[in-house]
């Protein structure tokens, strides 16, 4: 299974493909970043973790526009077929606790979270409207950064603030799940343990920073909030703050709500205390005795331990610490200032295995001393590749229950009748006439017409064949393979309009004769409206069996072709032959039945994801 990610930022825009067959499964790395000027940067590295990292110039204004030119990078470099598009969507909200395929609904949902998390919903949304524009016929999946959270119990979700916020959805959710869900999992392989065994607390230590308490394999607390926004200290926003300063700042300063978001987010953290969000800047500028540096790492590190003191007493105890992120993989000095002092847990790190870190794709070195309890450990997030396989895991997953589920669809016996050009109609009942509706058909577009004619074949005659409108390009006769013996002819079993090398007989109207275009016994076919077939795995021109009727006369129709259409209504169309054989007189219901005729059974399209209604 081959799976493109996006991870589109409000700065930035991370991409990748993974080939789930292989190993060495991120087969394409991409990012965009450094958008000025109508200019960015784009990292790439291409054939695996080995492959050599490049980068390049591109003439892009904004993650937009990169977004737009992923698909010409990816045709560049030979990937162009994917069976699925995996997004990191920042927040789920209450609802979404797994990887969710994108529909319309979902789509409304992510939306409606926008005001939680301002700067990245909004970025994710347009990687999925995009994408789907490019790629409308793959599966979509969005795998929330909340949704690992969602086992936080709510004595800690809870804001203590008064119950009609809280029930306008004011609580703690939590992000980064998916990298704090993966290096925990790492953590686990690299112990040899299973995840369920460990109390483990991670610090994904980037320009946004968090840190999460695993205990026993689930997320029982973190330091982000309703909002990105709570917690850490990081790159541009402020983490933890009094909520009465809002209201000093309002009053006092005359600030709006906006601006002191806005301040909150983007000239706040590091960058507020520091003068940089770039923690390597940060760290020479303490170096050669910069005191607001020097102040900006100590406000850093003391919430980092304040954090892990407060996760080993949450779950009382810890196994393991691990870091990742821009600053927790590569900074050795910030790692031995978060480990200090923790000789009470029986926490101990080993100074020369510190320094010796130097992570090359999925490495995650120990770098405690050898008596300590607390295991430490260095890792690289790869939220890409857990996003890669939560979206594996998802189609797998939804195409064995699509193989074990029931779907019960109607079905009606179409009778021989005629469909007439309308040329032919003028021909047998006179010029200028116009085929008159008797009565509609489930089909909304097809219709009964009050006119019938004659069919007349070598051996035998059919007297009165209904006639169904509207007119077609060609005159065409469908009749059972029991009525072909009467008429005399031999006739193929054919899709509608397929008409060549077909007998072709005579009709006879109240005016005049013709020859047909042809005759067919029609192929048995199932209507679908598209919403329906994408709810059932499938798609036009796939083919399914159908079991009818149960007991002694229950029978199976195997390869039945789907015709999925707008404006169709879910139905089964068999001829008499098949209905006598199945003991049906007009109506019943068929039960479906995978078929390995059938295409992509396990491809669900969002064909009928109206796209369009939602901002792009
Ligand atoms: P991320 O958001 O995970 O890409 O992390 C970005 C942060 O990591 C920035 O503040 C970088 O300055 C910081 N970072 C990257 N490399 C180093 C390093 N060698 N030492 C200290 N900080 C680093």
């Amino acid at each position: 299974m081959k799976i493109l990610i996006f991870n589109a930022g409000s700065s930035s825009l991370k991409f990748g493909v993974f080939d789930m067959a292989i190993s060495d499964s991120r087969v394409f790395k991409g990012e965009f970043e450094h958008f000025k000027n109508g200019k960015c940067l784009l990292h790439y590295r291409v054939g695996g973790e080995e492959g050599e990292e490049k980068e390049r110039g591109e003439s892009l204004a904004s993650v937009e526009d990169a977004i737009r030119r992923v698909p010409e990078i990816l045709k560049e470099f030979g990937y162009d077929v994917f069976d699925a598009i995996g997004h990191r969507v920042a927040h789920g909200g209450e609802k979404f606790r797994d990887a969710t395929l994108l529909d319309h609904n979902v789509l409304q949902y992510i939306e409606s979270c926008t005001s939680l998390a301002p700067l990245h919903n909004p970025a994710n949304l347009k990687a999925i409207m995009i994408s789907s524009t490019f790629w409308p016929d793959i599966p979509q999946v969005a795998v929330f950064d909340t949704a690992f959270h969602h086992t936080i119990p709510d004595f800690a979700y809870t804001y203590a603030v008064p119950k009609e916020w809280r029930d306008k959805g004011l609580r703690r959710y939590g992000f980064h799940g998916t990298s704090h869900k993966y290096v925990g999992l790492r953590v686990a392989q690299v112990l040899n343990r299973s995840i369920t065994e460990l109390q483990i607390i991670s610090c994904h230590l980037g320009n946004g920073a968090s840190i999460c308490a695993i205990n026993h394999g689930f997320s029982i607390d973190t330091s982000m909030g309703m909002t990105p926004l709570e917690g850490l200290v990081m790159g541009t926003r402020s983490g933890d703050v009094d909520p009465g300063m809002f209201s000093y700042l309002a009053r006092e300063l005359g600030l709006s709500t906006e601006v002191v978001e806005k301040q909150l987010y983007s000239n706040s953290g590091l960058k507020a205390l520091a003068g940089s969000h770039d923690f390597r800047e940060i760290e020479s500028k303490a170096a050669k005795g910069d005191l607001d540096a020097q102040l900006a790492i100590n406000v850093c590190v003391y919430r980092l331990r304040k954090y892990i003191g407060a996760y080993t007493a949450a779950m009382g105890g810890v196994d393991a610490l691990v870091f990742t992120g821009g600053i927790g993989e590569n900074s050795a000095f910030m790692r031995r200032r978060i480990c200090s002092k923790f000789d009470f847990l029986g926490l101990y790190l080993d100074e020369d295995k510190n320094q010796a870190v130097k992570l090359k794709s999925f490495d995650a070195p120990q770098i405690q001393s050898f008596d300590s309890r607390v295991k430490v450990i260095v890792t690289q997030t790869c939220e890409q590749l857990m996003i890669a396989q939560e979206v594996q895991y998802l189609l797998k997953q939804q195409k064995s229950q699509l193989k074990t589920k029931k779907w019960h669809i109607p079905v009606a016996v179409s009778a021989r009748h005629v469909h007439l050009s309308q040329e032919a109609v003028e021909a047998l009942f006179g010029k200028g006439h116009q085929l008159k509706k008797m009565r509609s058909l489930s089909q909304t577009e097809g219709w009964a017409a009050e006119e019938t004619v004659e069919v007349i074949g070598p051996k035998g005659s059919f007297k009165t064949v209904r006639v169904l409108g509207p007119t077609r390009k060609q005159t065409q006769i469908e009749v059972s393979k029991t009525d072909t013996f009467t008429l005399g002819v031999e006739a193929p079993v054919r899709p509608s309009g397929k008409l060549e090398n077909t007998p072709i007989i005579k009709l006879r109207g109240t005016v005049g004769a013709i020859e047909s275009d042809g005759l067919i016994i029609a192929a048995r076919h199932i209507h679908m409206s598209p919403e329906d077939a994408a709810k059932m795995g499938l798609k036009d021109g796939d083919y399914v069996d159908v079991k009818l009727g149960d007991g002694e006369r229950g029978v199976s129709f195997s390869n039945t072709l789907i015709r999925a259409k707008q404006g169709y209504v879910t139905e089964m169309h068999i001829d008499t032959d098949e209905a006598n054989a199945a003991g049906i007189a007009f109506r019943t219901e068929g039960e479906l039945v995978m078929n390995e005729r059938q295409g992509n059974a396990d491809i669900v399209t969002k064909k009928n994801m109206r796209l369009h209604s939602l901002r792009t």
